[in-house]
C-alpha cells in the first residue's frame, strides 16, 4: 500500500493569508483543497512537500446574478454539476464537471482544483519505484523526456474536463495574491507546457470562476475515455455558440486532453459562424478542428485513434449544443 508522507498542514481563514504562506514557504508547501489528485501523486512521491496549505475556507457556493453566474472555487463538482443556476444557463459547464472522474471523486474534488489539477503522462503518473526501474523524465528527477525523447520540453497532457468549458464559455478567474485580487480570462491561466502549466503566480488561489450570464448561449461538453464511471478524458470538445435565427452567430470550441494546455480551435468554431449546424457542417467542422490536436503516445489508448475520435467528441459536441433548448432540465 502506497503511504502518505509527513507533512505539516495549515489552515489559513483568508485567500490572502493562504498567498502569504505560499509565498513565504516557495516551493516546499502547495495548496490542496479536495486533495483527489494531489493526495494520490503524493503518495507517489510526483511532489516532495513539507507542508500543505488547506483551502478548505474557499466558498463552496454558486451565485447568480443579473449578468453572471460565480462558481466560488471549493464547490464540488457534484455540487456544480447537480446546481440548477448552471444547469439552465450554463449546461456545457454542469455536464463537464459532472463527468469528472467518479462520484466520490466529485464529492470531495472542487471547481477551483479542477482548473489547477496537473497535466498527466503514462510515464510520470506511476509509483517512485516504476519511474525509478524506467528511468526518471523531466517533469520529475530527470533530464529527458520519455515520451519524445529528443524534445527540449515535457508534453504532458492538461486533463481538465472544466477548463476547456469554462474557455468556451467566455469564464473569468479570481485570483488571490499577496497584494489582492486580479481577474485573469480562463483561457490565459494556461501554458502550452507540461511541467510549467498554469500561467497564475504560484502563491495566488484560485477564489472563483465567473461564467457570463448569456441566455443565448447554448453549450455542451462531450467527452471520450475507457471507462465511463471514472477515467480522465483521452478526448473531449467543449462548445459554446448562439444561434441567430438558426444560423450559427458566434461559436468556440476547445479541446481536452490534446495538448499542454485546453486547446482552442477557432479556425473550426469560425467556420461554423453563419451556418446552420447539419451533419455535413458539424463534420467539416470536426475535420478543421482536429488538424491542431497532437496527441502523443503518453495517455490511453493509441494517439492515433485518439486523434481520430477527437472529430467524433467535437461533431457531437456541435450537434448537442445546436440541439440544446431550455438547459439540462428543460
Ligand atoms: C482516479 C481519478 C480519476 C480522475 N478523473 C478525472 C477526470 O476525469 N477529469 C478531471 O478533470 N480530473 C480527474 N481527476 C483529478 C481530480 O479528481 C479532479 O481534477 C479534481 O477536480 C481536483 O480537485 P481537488 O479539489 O481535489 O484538487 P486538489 O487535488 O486538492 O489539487 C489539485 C491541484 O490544484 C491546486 N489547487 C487546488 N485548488 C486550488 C485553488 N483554489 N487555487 C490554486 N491552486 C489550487 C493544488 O495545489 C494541486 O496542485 C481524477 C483523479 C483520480 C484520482
Ligand atoms: S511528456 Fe515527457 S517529460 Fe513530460 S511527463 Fe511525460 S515523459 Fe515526462
Amino acid at each position: 500500500m502506497l503511504r502518505l508522507p509527513r507533512f505539516r498542514y495549515l489552515r489559513p481563514k483568508t485567500a490572502r493569508e493562504a498567498a502569504r504562506m505560499s509565498a513565504d514557504l516557495g516551493p516546499r508547501a502547495m495548496f490542496v483543497a479536495g486533495g483527489t489528485d494531489l493526495f494520490p501523486k503524493l503518495k507517489r512521491r510526483q511532489f516532495e512537500v513539507e507542508t500543505l496549505i488547506g483551502l478548505d475556507f474557499l466558498s463552496g457556493e454558486v451565485r447568480q446574478s443579473d449578468d453572471e453566474v460565480v462558481v466560488g472555487a471549493g464547490a464540488t463538482l457534484a455540487f456544480a454539476a447537480e446546481n440548477q443556476h448552471l444547469r439552465r444557463v450554463h449546461p456545457g459547464y454542469a455536464q463537464a464537471a459532472g463527468l469528472v472522474s467518479s462520484p466520490p471523486l466529485r464529492n470531495a474534488g472542487t471547481t477551483g482544483g479542477n482548473l489547477c489539477v496537473d497535466t498527466r503522462c503514462n510515464y510520470y503518473d506511476m509509483t517512485f519505484e516504476w519511474r525509478k526501474a524506467a528511468g526518471f523524465c523531466l517533469k520529475k528527477d530527470g533530464d529527458i523526456c520519455l515520451v519524445a525523447p529528443s524534445s527540449p520540453r515535457c508534453w504532458a497532457v492538461s486533463s481538465s474536463d472544466t477548463g476547456p468549458m469554462a474557455i468556451a464559455l467566455g469564464g473569468l478567474v479570481t485570483l488571490a495574491g499577496t497584494d489582492g485580487e486580479r481577474e485573469l480570462p480562463v483561457a490565459a491561466l494556461y501554458r502550452d507546457d507540461g511541467i510549467d502549466y498554469l500561467a497564475k503566480q504560484p502563491s495566488e488561489v484560485v477564489t472563483e470562476l465567473r461564467l457570463r450570464r448569456d441566455e443565448g448561449v447554448r453549450s455542451a461538453y462531450v467527452k471520450l475515455r475507457r471507462r465511463g464511471s471514472i477515467d480522465f478524458p483521452i478526448a473531449g470538445a467543449a462548445v459554446a455558440m448562439r444561434l441567430d435565427g438558426g444560423t450559427v452567430a458566434s461559436c468556440r470550441i476547445v479541446l481536452s486532453a490534446v495538448a499542454s494546455h485546453p486547446l482552442e480551435v477557432p479556425e473550426a468554431a469560425d467556420f461554423m459562424v453563419g451556418k446552420t449546424v447539419d451533419e455535413e457542417s458539424a463534420r467539416a467542422a470536426a475535420e478543421i478542428a482536429a488538424q491542431p490536436a497532437k496527441p502523443l503516445d503518453n495517455a490511453d489508448l493509441t494517439h492515433f485513434w485518439r486523434k481520430k475520435m477527437v472529430r467524433v467528441v467535437v461533431e457531437q459536441a456541435l450537434r448537442a449544443a445546436s440541439d440544446q433548448t431550455g438547459g439540462l432540465d428543460g
